[in-house]
């Protein structure tokens, strides 16, 4: 295989970049896709909620105590911050309460 500069170094190398570029490429890439999961809902907090979630389920079954309206049977539970993040809510069990998709949206209308 023929040698051919790297692509940040101009160092010959067999790949398109050296081993050491390749490297700090690699971990460039790594960080960026930390940094997006940092955004809004990370991947800690879908841990968190889908914990939550199943908690829930394992007390209740796929029951929604529901939002301005009855509990009722509901397969479509989710997670959704008690203290809302904009507040300074935490992602934490303790600020989550289980409802179902149409209840969460319900909730969150109510307070925007
Ligand atoms: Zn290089
Ligand atoms: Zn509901």
């Amino acid at each position: 295989m023929p040698r051919r500069p790297c692509l940040d170094c101009g160092r010959l190398t067999h790949a398109s970049r050296c081993e050491r570029c390749a490297a700090v490429h690699q971990a460039r890439i790594e960080q960026r896709r930390g940094s997006a999961t940092h955004r809004g809902y990370g991947y800690r907090y879908r841990v968190t909620a889908a914990a939550k979630v199943s908690a829930h389920r394992q007390v209740y079954g796929d029951w929604c105590p529901g939002y301005g309206v009855p509990a009722h049977r509901s397969a479509d539970l989710t997670a959704d911050h008690i203290t809302p993040k904009s507040a300074g809510g935490a992602d934490t069990p303790e600020n989550l309460a289980v409802l179902c998709r149409m209840c969460n949206a319900r909730k969150y209308n109510r307070i925007a």
